[in-house]
């Protein structure tokens, strides 16, 4: 299951991540009343979908007056975001989130994962902020740096470091990014997470660390124990065939074939789906 960007932020904030100060708006009139409440501008206006590179696809955008908040809010609200990670269908946008902009010195990446390799939580930290990680991996590798966490002795304050350095922060930040990423750490075991993205991490101009976007992605099999995460649940962002199958605790993904399958057990279904597309053949689903 994934969550949208402002209540990845709501849970960072409860962890002790910092992140912007920010509200969910479903209507122009309401975002110019909480970008008032929020302090003195300038804002920022963020498209709450599904999917990344919002940014490029005109779903990020900076407002310098409320009522210039109140304007994109209202243009943005409706509009059909089309980003590289939404497909040429693009997405509709429902709601946005409103925060205060800040001054960014520099964009670093900080991601943790669950590495199948080592079977191991991975920490990946790459001083290449504000780009797809899948670009910076295919063109310069040596810009991302791994921690491997043992389960028993968690992130430690030392390989915390050690990847603070790696991203050149110098001083005080040391010593918050050390805090940051403890704090990313107990949030992903906490919620049982799958992934958690933080990108950018922004050193602001005022020598702060700052989460600016969140993306979570939670193992489905955990969320009975987590009912609060559940309940964040966004059904606009899903597909009705996947949602329907879910009810029934089927193992159903729409694809964009003509061909239906039905099959018994998930290697036979992708073996399955292998000999149909080996033949010419385009499946309309994994099931
Ligand atoms: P996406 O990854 O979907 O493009 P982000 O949340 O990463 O969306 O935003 C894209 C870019 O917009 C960031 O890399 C950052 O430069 C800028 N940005 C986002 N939020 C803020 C903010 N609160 N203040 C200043 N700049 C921001
Ligand atoms: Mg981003």
């Amino acid at each position: 299951m994934n969550i949208h960007e402002y209540q990845a932020k709501a849970i960072l904030r409860k962890f002790g991540v910092p992140v912007p100060d920010g509200h969910v708006c479903y209507n122009g009139a309401s975002a110019r009343e909480w970008a008032k409440r929020l302090g003195e501008g300038p804002w920022v206006v963020k498209a709450q979908i599904h999917a990344g590179g919002r940014g490029k696809g005109g779903g990020v955008k900076l407002a310098r007056t409320s009522s210039e908040v109140q304007m994109i809010a209202r243009d943005m609200l409706g509009m059909t975001l089309r980003t590289h990670q939404t497909g040429p269908e693009g997405k509709v946008v429902h709601r946005v989130l409103v925060e205060n902009g800040c001054n960014i010195a520099n964009e670093l990446y900080v991601s943790l994962l669950v590495d199948r390799g080592t079977s191991r939580v991975t920490v990946m930290a790459s001083t290449e902020g504000g780009m797809d990680i899948e670009e910076v991996a295919a063109n310069t590798p040596e810009k991302i740096v791994t921690e491997a966490v043992d389960p028993l002795v968690g992130l430690t304050q030392f390989q915390c470091r050690k990847i603070a350095f790696s991203l050149g922060l110098k001083g005080k930040l040391t010593g918050k990014a050390v805090k940051v990423l403890t704090n990313l750490y107990a949030t992903f075991i906490a919620c049982d997470c799958s992934l958690l993205e933080i990108n950018p991490l922004v050193v602001t101009a005022e020598g702060d660390l700052l989460a600016l976007d969140a993306k979570f992605g939670f193992d489905d099999n955990a969320l009975f124990r987590h009912l609060q995460i559940g309940d964040m649940r966004d059904f606009d962002e899903e597909d009705p065939n996947e949602i329907e199958a879910s009810h029934h605790d089927l193992s159903y993904i729409s694809l964009n074939g003509n061909i239906g399958c039905l099959v018994n057990g998930a290697g036979l279904a992708m073996a399955t789906m292998d000999i149909i597309k080996h033949y010419g053949g385009d499946p309309a689903n994994f099931l």
